[in-house]
């Protein structure tokens, strides 16, 4: 639940037209022919049963035909060594080759790191750049902690190990569920955020580069993912999925938002602390339905509102590296203030005095660089107290999209995943994908 500002580098590449096969999913808009799984979803649009019997028959989307797989890179920097083990049955084959380079019934523990010309799995030497692990059953894989299903790759990277795990959509989306909402949140709320996670998801699919290895990462870089099951403190073992978020999955299998023809990426936070904002003062590719909304579903959270007291000693070397990379030389931190509130919620600026001259900052900037010191969120006041700062703050996050504690308001008092979805991205539609 814990989601970091990144700003993702990677700009609105193309605005992928996928009008053409998929069906639109709006009130009554649902066909003969609707999928068992989208039954729930029909008595929910609210549309007449007359309406309904009017609506078009709708078409598949071929661009999808089939579920798609997500490759998720596990770490977020290649490391040197990894943990493997695998319980079933395998076969190891270069990424794209034919030739089985190394299989088994099972592999005990053992260490992967890599050498002058591959990869070293355990006592093994494979002679490639990439490697993939297929098993006869799965989920068997475990890389480190944890255990994936699917299949993983191992590439070799910067003379580190890169792992990637590869694996239906709908699995990897059972397995965010319950990792960025918990169990205990409402139903409907929780099928807003798969149908969110899957939008993100299959967004960082079409934006990945030619060439790249993988489409997002396990953390909350991306969206959080542990797998199916892994080691918890004291190596209890935890599940990374449940019969309630593969259910949820399901339920909404191949559900989509979609703005202007296409995909978009659905930035979501845990706390908005009322108001929702303005997407594009965070990110560079946050489409229009990033706009900001009130939102009062989130007041039961602990960080709807919150205070962290800062020495300005603590702010200036936190602030200093920041500017020194804007070529700008911070002294003596003398005052940090508020210069103006964000129009329609976009990060608010700050200016910040020493003893010779002054620099804007932004809350984004401000909360990046105090994160560990209790800034939660980019939206505060500040107040001076001499030799301290005292933030008074709302929310925990960027703020951008759909509010998780706010879907589980909304939920709470009824409203369902649709209306939680159209809540946050309004002006955005759901949308059914073609594959089965
Ligand atoms: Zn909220």
């Amino acid at each position: 639940m814990k989601r970091s500002a990144v700003i993702p580098v990677a700009a609105l590449l193309l605005s992928v037209g996928l009008t053409a096969g998929l069906f639109c999913w709006t009130r009554g808009g649902m066909g003969k022919g609707v999928r068992p799984e989208f039954e729930a979803f029909r008595s929910e649009g609210g549309g007449t049963p007359e309406a309904r019997l009017k609506a078009p028959e709708f078409s598949r989307w071929n661009r999808y035909p089939r579920e798609p797989e997500i490759r998720v890179a596990l770490r977020e920097q290649p490391v040197d060594a990894l943990t493997l083990e695998i319980d079933a049955p395998y076969r190891i084959r270069a990424v794209g080759g034919k030739s089985v380079l190394m299989r088994g019934a099972r592999l005990a523990s053992c260490r992967v790191v890599v050498d002058e010309k591959g990869l070293r799995v355990g006592g093994t030497r494979l002679d490639a750049e990439g490697v993939e692990i297929e098993v006869d059953r799965s989920p068997a894989i475990w890389v480190g902690g944890n255990e994936y299903r699917g299949r993983v790759r191992l590439y070799r990277r910067d003379k580190r190990v890169l792992p990637v795990n590869v694996l239906p959509l709908e699995q990897y989306i059972a397995g965010v569920v319950d990792s960025e909402m918990p169990a205990a949140f409402p139903r409907e709320a929780r099928r807003a955020q798969a149908i969110v996670a899957r939008t993100y998801a299959l967004y960082q699919v079409e934006q990945a580069p030619r060439g790249a290895v993988y489409d997002l990462f396990a953390s909350t870089r991306s969206q959080k993912y542990q797998g199916y099951q892994y080691r918890g403190e004291k190596n209890r073992l935890l599940a990374g999925e449940s019969d309630s978020s593969r259910e949820i999955a399901e339920s909404t299998r191949g559900v989509v938002g979609q703005h202007d023809g296409g995909l978009f990426c659905t930035y979501y936070c845990a706390v908005c602390g009322g108001k929702t904002v303005e997407g594009s003062g965070v990110f560079k590719d946050a489409a229009p339905v990033l706009s900001p909304v009130t939102c009062d579903g989130c007041r039961d959270a602990r960080l709807y509102r919150w205070e962290a007291e800062v020495t300005k000693r603590e702010a200036e070397s936190a602030l200093r590296p920041l500017l020194g990379r804007e070529g700008k030389k911070l002294g003596t931190v003398k005052s940090l203030q508020a210069v103006r509130k964000g129009s329609r919620g976009a990060s608010s600026q700050y200016v910040v005095r020493d003893d010779r001259q002054s620099f804007q900052v932004t809350g984004a900037a401000l909360r990046q660089a105090l994160g560990s010191k209790g800034l939660y969120s980019p939206n505060f006041d500040v107040q001076d107290k001499g030799q301290s700062l005292l933030f008074s703050g709302r929310g925990h996050g960027h703020g951008v999209g759909l509010c998780q504690w706010g879907a589980r308001g909304m939920a709470q008092r009824g409203a369902t995943a649709e209306q939680i979805f159209r809540h946050y991205y309004a002006g955005a539609v759901l949308v059914g994908l073609g594959y089965r």
